[in-house]
């Protein structure tokens, strides 16, 4: 009878998973091996098996016995927690039959059987931690020198992988956990989340949601895994998530901006990708620009001095808009040189249809960019789909009876989130010449009351004016009826929906109704780029 090894993984402890296969291969043997509490976690597979279970420090001698059972004709299961081959018994059997020479073809049938390892039911109890680059490290230095962990803590660290911490601590092995966090502390802010998860799957299963500087405030023990979140990984609730991608940029008035996901992958807020067709970013020029940080990093490393140096930021897009008012139109000198100083070498500035300058400058501090565009007097908004508002240059301020009102609707509105974009028009008389009547809300000033348009298809092919849906507003009820009318918006809106559809959907905005006067124009679609 041909003996055959079976080295099973069986997940985290739950019957649930273990996989379908690893449920047959502990049924099919003839006897099984594992650590004590293991068995007992599979009880209910085992009929008439041998049961061969050892305390946890004599690893070496389970393979050992493991591989002469199956030489021996039986069908030996080796169990391990999670997956056999992490942290697990694969690589000790092999390397038992390594040293008698063992081969493939002539050697005993050996059967890994994957299982659900702790970065993978770990991660799944905390939200979505693991989502981009990770590593598993584990602390102990029962079979491995300190110096390298270590070394490999710093390497993650500095590459910003999440990272599964395994066997963190045990009741003489204290040390490590408190070492592993001083070196995460160089690289990652002290708010970094941080999961803790003891007993994934089992009875006593404990989940702490923490973060890197008061993680070690908490219980942690041979059965926890230490779940370390990348710069960009956030907390949602009791859920501790990391986004798909990283979203280097951040926005005025905004602590996170997270981009939605059809910004994403532009090349615009994601500068640092290879995107193809850019021959001035090659990716040997990234990677020597690479280089150069690693090489930065590892001198200011060095500097032994720095004793509770500040982690390393990593430096972000900072996006926002510029003007010199909403009625005001002229920028000065002075103003365009804070510009050019702020924006330097590596930020981009992009004149826009919606007077306004667009600016994207790299930095890791956003403070004193604003700072320096304030004190020369530049109006700053933030950007993407906020509230814009558009006002005429009331002929130069000869028309200015309504400039106040403009500039309440901007103070009280502008730069507020929406559903998607949206223009607010302001034109100071009839002649309507900045087009106020093309935009999302247009709002005209004519014989001491306004005239309300809503509704312009303002991009496309088939686009049109707004509505005319209200004639001599009074000037104290203007900035409330359009306040109204935004937060409807605000509230109603479907994510990445153009005030236009918007109206057309719901037919009547703050009593204002919405008519079928769109000329029914047959045209092609032509969506974006076609
Ligand atoms: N082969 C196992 C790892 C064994 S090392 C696997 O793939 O998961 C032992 C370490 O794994 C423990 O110290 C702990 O950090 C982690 N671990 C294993 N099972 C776990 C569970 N159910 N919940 C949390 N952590 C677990």
């Amino acid at each position: 009878m041909a003996g055959k090894l079976l080295i099973v993984g069986f997940g985290p402890g739950s019957f649930e998973h273990i996989t379908k296969r690893a449920q047959e291969a502990i049924q099919e043997s003839d006897c099984v091996i594992g650590y004590k509490t293991y068995v007992e976690l599979i009880q209910n597979l085992l009929s008439n098996q041998e049961i061969i279970s050892t305390g946890m420090a004599e690893e070496v001698t389970r393979a050992q016995a493991a591989v002469r059972l199956a030489e021996e004709g039986k069908k030996v299961a080796v169990i391990s927690s999670g997956d056999a081959g992490v942290y697990g018994m694969a690589g000790l059997i092999y390397e038992v039959l390594v040293e008698k020479g063992w081969s493939e073809e002539t050697g005993v049938e050996v059967e890994v059987i994957p299982g659900i390892s702790a970065i993978n039911s770990c991660a799944a109890l905390l939200g979505a931690p693991v989502m981009h680059d990770a590593c598993t490290i584990s602390l102990s230095d029962h079979l491995t020198p300190w110096d390298l962990i270590a070394k490999r803590i710093e390497a993650a660290a500095q590459a910003d992988f999440v990272i599964a911490l395994y066997n963190p601590k045990s009741g003489r092995r204290t040390r490590q956990i408190a070492e592993a966090q001083k070196i995460l502390l160089k690289y990652r802010s002290p708010e970094t989340p941080v999961g803790l998860v003891k007993s994934a799957f089992r009875e006593k299963q404990d989940i702490v949601m923490t973060n890197l500087k008061e993680m070690l405030d908490h219980e942690i023990g041979m059965l926890t895994t230490v779940m370390i979140g990348n710069s960009s990984t956030f907390l949602y609730g009791s859920k501790m998530i990391t986004p798909r991608g990283y979203q280097r940029k951040y926005t005025l008035d905004s602590e996170v901006q997270p981009l939605k996901p059809h910004e994403r992958l532009r090349h615009e807020n994601e500068p640092w990708a290879l995107h193809q067709g850019k021959q001035e970013e090659s990716p040997l020029s990234l990677a020597m620009e690479a280089l150069k940080k690693v090489k930065a990093e590892k001198a200011a490393a060095l500097d032994t001095t720095g004793v509770g140096r500040a982690y390393n930021p990593v430096e972000s897009i900072f996006e926002l808009a510029v003007s010199p008012g909403v009625v005001n139109k002229k920028f000065t000198p002075e103003q365009m040189m804070a510009l050019a100083e702020v924006v330097g070498q590596k930020g981009t500035m992009e004149y826009t249809p919606h007077h306004q300058i667009l600016l994207r400058i790299p930095t890791s501090s956003p403070d004193k960019v604003t700072e320096k565009l304030r004190n020369v007097n530049l109006s700053l908004s933030p950007t993407g789909d906020v509230l814009v508002v558009k006002a005429c240059d009331f002929c130069d301020g000869e028309k200015r009876d309504s400039i106040p009102y403009a500039e309440k609707i901007q103070e009280k509105l502008g730069g507020m989130d929406l559903p998607k974009e949206l223009m607010i028009g302001f034109n100071g008389c009839g002649m309507a010449c900045y087009g106020a009547v093309k935009e999302d809300i247009g709002i005209v000033y004519r014989k001491g009351k306004f005239d309300l348009f809503l509704g312009a298809k303002t991009v496309g092919r088939t686009a049109h004016a707004g509505q005319p849906v209200a004639e001599g507003i009074e000037p104290e009820d203007i900035v409330e009826v359009i306040e109204n009318i935004v937060w409807e918006y605000k509230e109603k809106g479907h994510p990445n929906e153009r005030f236009y559809k918007f109206f057309k959907r719901v037919r009547e905005v703050q009593g204002f109704k919405h008519k079928d006067i769109a000329p029914n124009i047959q045209i092609e679609p032509a969506p974006c780029g076609e």
